[in-house]
């Protein structure tokens, strides 16, 4: 089964939602990991199943991390608020790079998002 880690800053997490939502009948055939906040507003408003790591700025990040670089997780979702500073910044560019380098994809906008979803669910 497909593991997919599912991240949101503050100011996306409405839109990580909605696309939980659009997406629910799919993201319900895989494995759902998320950091604290993002994956407890997926339990209580989609009804997924969730395992979730820390707060991003607690290490959730890098929990996530972690498992990528175990090859533990097939794609990130990764909605990140490019407007805000964050505290982890140093958390988030260490998980994009970790992406990159075992070759795991990174979705850091809904729109790649929805895209890579579809392209999985063509394969499937
Ligand atoms: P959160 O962590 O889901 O616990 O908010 C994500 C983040 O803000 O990095």
């Amino acid at each position: 089964m497909k593991t997919i880690a599912l991240i949101a800053h503050d100011r996306k997490k409405e839109e990580m939602l909605n696309f939980v939502l659009e997406n629910k009948e799919q993201l319900a055939h895989y494995e759902l990991i998320a950091t604290a906040t993002t994956g407890k507003i997926i339990k209580e408003n989609a009804g997924l199943s969730v395992t979730t790591f820390l707060s991003g700025p607690l290490g959730g990040d890098q929990q996530i991390g972690s498992r990528v670089a175990c090859q533990k997780v097939d794609i990130v979702i990764f909605l990140r608020d490019p407007l805000t500073a964050q505290p982890h910044e140093p958390d988030i560019t260490a998980l994009l790079r970790i992406c990159d380098v075992h070759n795991i994809p990174v979705a850091t906008n809904a729109s790649t998002a929805r895209l890579v979803l579809q392209a999985v669910a063509k394969k499937e």
